[in-house]
């Protein structure tokens, strides 16, 4: 058994002692990290395959995006920058002013299991700013997490980048040491747990969790392109995803339009069983939580897309749902291939919907009306916002991604990673010095 300890006590030791100081020396092990991602790269996608059956994303593909961003900014985003002098008592002759960034000391990420090797994606840049990082995989991926702890030992010193394996008893353990900035994606629920332990040493937390998403759907909306978007959406790893269509909500006349839109998308996949793409339910407690949801809802089934409920294999085809807001699936999240349809009488009714309940991490508009759609991004609040689409906002290159309220706090996303694990620190040098970054 690792003694956790121990292991932070190292960590801290090589960060105290300026191991990670060097730019070059970052740099090279983001460049390790490469070595490992395209050399194993089969090996990790067939593991996530096995806990997942996921095969229409490559967790590496992406990860290398994120390491290939880091490796062309690293030295641009450590670089101090320099700002105007000005102010009463400062002088353009003989002050200056930088923002230097400097790194945290030691990172804890802990990670979900849907997209196991993306959401860690950000401790390339933890890495990247100078921090060392510990990873705690999700224990849902045994495959990906053993796998995984193995080949990042074999390529790095513990003492720099590590990976602990373990559930909740374990991270409970492990949270009781003192980090300098943690970084967790998962549930609301367990993110209590994740702040208590942390505001017990004062440890800045970044939370990347989730929440129940809209799709509203007006009376203007080109139901093709919704169509497109839940299928898109409900197809990428069974609905499994924080920002997936959580729920639709339209108006009467509306609703069995955008039911008969949605059956014929789903009814052309055939038995959705053998789509090569449909991830299956992750493991039994979540397979018998979903279909939990379908005994105990009052509202009715209006669809089911083609294949068998199938526990053995854990597959559900989706479902569409017709809900009251008092329904049992309109009370969480629900992280699956079922869809509720919520009918409310007019757009200001489904914007009080949204507005009087918890901040989602992503909302959804479908409309053809230029004001509408702004009325709907000014007047809700949510981690993000796509209009005529699902997801798109948040793989917008150079965009922050993250909730906000009870969807989560901070930013991520390339440059944004990078300040999140960074203080960015305000530097005045009076009498005529300058700052000697490269010494
Ligand atoms: P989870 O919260 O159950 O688990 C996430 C991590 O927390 C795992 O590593 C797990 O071992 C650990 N954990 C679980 N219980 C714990 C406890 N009591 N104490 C300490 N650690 C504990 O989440 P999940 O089921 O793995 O993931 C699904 C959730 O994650 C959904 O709500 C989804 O929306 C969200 N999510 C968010 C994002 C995002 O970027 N915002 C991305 C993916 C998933």
């Amino acid at each position: 058994m690792v003694s956790y300890t121990e292991l932070v006590k190292k960590q801290r030791e090589f960060f105290l002692s300026g191991g990670t100081a060097d730019i070059a020396g970052r740099k090279k092990r983001i460049e390790t990290l490469k070595t490992l991602l395209t050399t194993h790269k089969k090996e990790i996608d067939d593991a996530i395959f096995a806990d997942l059956h996921r095969s229409s994303f490559s967790d590496v593909d992406y990860t290398l995006m994120e390491v290939e961003g880091v490796l062309k900014n690293i030295e641009e985003w450590n670089a101090p920058r320099k700002m105007p002098v000005s102010g009463p008592q400062l002088s353009a002759d003989s002050d200056s002013l930088y923002i230097v960034p400097e790194p945290l000391g030691v990172v804890l990420v802990i990670s979900p299991w849907n997209f196991p090797l993306t959401t860690s994606a950000p401790l390339v840049h933890a890495l990247a700013a100078g921090n060392t990082v510990i990873l705690k995989p999700s224990e849902l991926d045994p495959t990906f997490s053993s796998l995984f702890a193995k080949l990042v030992a074999k390529y790095f010193d513990e003492k720099e980048f590590t990976v602990v394996e373990g559930a909740a008893p374990e991270t409970t353990e492990l949270l009781k040491e003192r980090f300098d900035h943690i970084l967790y994606t998962g549930c609301p629920p367990v993110a209590k747990i994740i702040m208590a332990a942390a505001a017990k040493h004062l440890t800045p937390v970044t939370l990347e969790l989730g929440g129940k998403n809209p799709v509203v759907v007006d009376e203007s909306a080109d139901l093709s392109l919704l169509a497109q978007g839940i299928v898109y959406a409900k197809l990428l790893n069974a609905g499994q995803i924080c920002i997936c269509a959580d729920y639709i909500v339209t108006t009467p006349s509306m609703k069995p339009k955008v039911i008969a839109a949605l059956s014929t998308a789903f009814n052309s996949l055939g038995d959705m069983s053998k789509v090569k793409e449909n991830a299956r339910i992750v493991n039994d407690r979540h397979f018998q939580r979903l279909i939990s949801l379908l005994q105990k809802t009052k509202g009715k089934v209006v669809y089911k897309a083609g294949g068998e409920i199938s526990q053995a294999e854990k597959f559900i085809p989706v479902h569409l749902i017709d809900v009251d807001a008092e329904d049992e699936f309109m009370q969480e999240e629900v992280f699956g291939p079922l869809l509720p349809i919520l009918t409310l009488p007019s757009f200001d009714a489904a914007v009080q919907y949204i507005k009087r309940n918890e901040k989602p991490l992503a909302s959804y508009f479908y409309t053809a009306n230029d004001e509408q759609a702004t009325r709907f991004i000014k007047e809700t609040s949510s981690g993000g916002v796509t209009v005529n689409g699902v997801m798109s906002h948040a793989f917008a290159p150079g965009a922050p991604f993250g909730g906000v309220g009870n969807s989560g706090t901070g930013r991520l996303n390339g440059k944004f990673s990078f300040d999140n694990f960074s203080h960015e620190k305000p530097v005045c040098l009076r009498a005529g010095l300058t700052y000697k970054h490269n010494l």
